[in-house]
């Protein structure tokens, strides 16, 4: 099997990109795209590595967005082959990364070079915003590029990410949104006494219990076309001094809503803050942002994308909203259209993580067509 798209994952899976490592992926990705004559820009927050490259400097700007860094291998031994040496074993290329998306940058990259040998002119811009900091904490990776491009003024018209979308075979699935994910972490101040004074004492867990069972039988709204509504879930309760004679002081939970577009987060915070306030609870609450929703209910990308699926792959795409969040949250909200389309996503994160090899040339030829459809017109 001769594959240039193939050559360059197995030159990416070989890299042990641990987040938020990059461990050499982002140079070897640079010297590709400085020789078809990019611009470089190397974009370094704290422990994290950063690429920006453009061709052009005229609107439409396309992205390619992406990460180098993977997840942890998980048991080694459990794999059929070392995670970080790439191997080909009956049509699947196996590695940490080979779906989650080295095959997906190896395939943006080949694409690209495709394009450009055809005809190097073609109107407005071409980019690639890359990152080692997906799939940790995501502090210091696209979120940060982006808001350096916005203090610029640069815009963003398509943005097409190399998420792993497909669900049975390539091009099957389509990613035209995320829910959001708000955090919250609710402190409740009671009064520590003894159990046997109820008088004396004001209990905050049987405050809390009857606020978080309102809470969790709201219906904060009812989805869209596009989303499920949203829910609410608390993933933690803690309380108690561990004596069978106390009422605690003072308790701690954490909550978390994944929402669709129908919800904001102002509403989600001031509908909780009056049930809590309803039951007259003395009370803190921290929130923490984790991604906003974000919906490419159409536009130009989505359909040229659904267009070079069909034509190249003979597939039919769907849209879905589903699965975590991915950087599509933070790209959406400088104005891009963002659509995720990559490979096939059964065994991300799992080990012996695979992409069948014939895969990965048919992604970077639709890569490749959805470049021509949008940039030549
Ligand atoms: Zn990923």
């Amino acid at each position: 099997m001769n594959s240039t798209t193939l050559d360059l994952a197995m030159a990416l899976l070989e890299r042990p990109s641990l987040t938020p490592e990059d461990a050499g992926c982002l140079d070897i990705i640079a010297a590709r795209l400085e020789s078809l004559g990019f611009n470089l820009e190397f974009l370094p927050f704290g422990p994290v590595n950063n690429l920006w490259a453009t061709r052009g400097t005229t609107e439409p700007v396309f992205t390619f967005a992406g990460h180098t860094d993977v997840v942890p291998v998980g048991d080694a031994r459990a794999w059929g082959s070392d995670p970080f040496v790439p191997e080909i074993r009956e049509g699947y290329l196996y590695g940490r990364g080979a779906a989650d998306m080295k095959g997906s940058l190896a395939a943006m990259v080949t694409a690209i070079e495709r394009f450009l040998s055809q005809d190097a002119d073609y109107g407005g811009t071409i980019s690639l915003l890359l990152t080692s900091d997906e799939e940790g904490i995501a502090a210091d990776g696209t979120v940060k590029v982006i808001e350096e491009l916005r203090a610029r003024g640069q815009n963003i018209t398509w943005c097409l990410v190399g998420e792993p979308s497909s669900r049975t075979r390539l091009g099957d699935v389509v990613r035209n949104g995320r829910r959001g994910s708000l955090n919250g972490r609710l402190m409740v101040h009671g009064v520590q006494g003894h159990v046997a004074y109820p008088a004396q004492v004001v209990n905050p867990i049987h405050l809390a219990a009857q606020a978080l069972a309102e809470l969790s039988n709201t219906q904060w709204d009812t989805g869209n076309e596009f989303y499920p509504p949203t829910s609410f879930q608390v993933s933690n309760i803690a309380a108690g001094t561990g004596a069978e004679n106390v009422v605690p002081g003072s308790l701690e939970a954490r909550f978390n809503f994944r929402f669709c577009t129908e919800s904001t987060v102002e509403d989600l915070q001031r509908r909780t803050k009056t049930v809590l306030d309803a039951h007259n609870i003395d009370h803190r609450i921290d929130w923490h942002l984790s991604g906003d929703a974000f919906l490419t209910a159409g536009g130009e990308l989505l359909s040229a994308v659904s267009a070079s699926i069909r034509h190249v792959l003979d597939v039919d795409p769907q849209t879905s909203t589903g699965g975590g969040t991915s950087d599509g949250r933070f790209i959406a909200p400088i104005g891009a259209e963002v659509i995720e389309f990559g490979p096939v996503n059964a065994t991300i994160h799992k080990v012996n993580e695979c992409v069948a090899t014939a895969d990965l040339d048919r992604l970077s030829a639709t890569y490749e067509d959805i470049l021509s459809r949008l940039l030549r017109g």
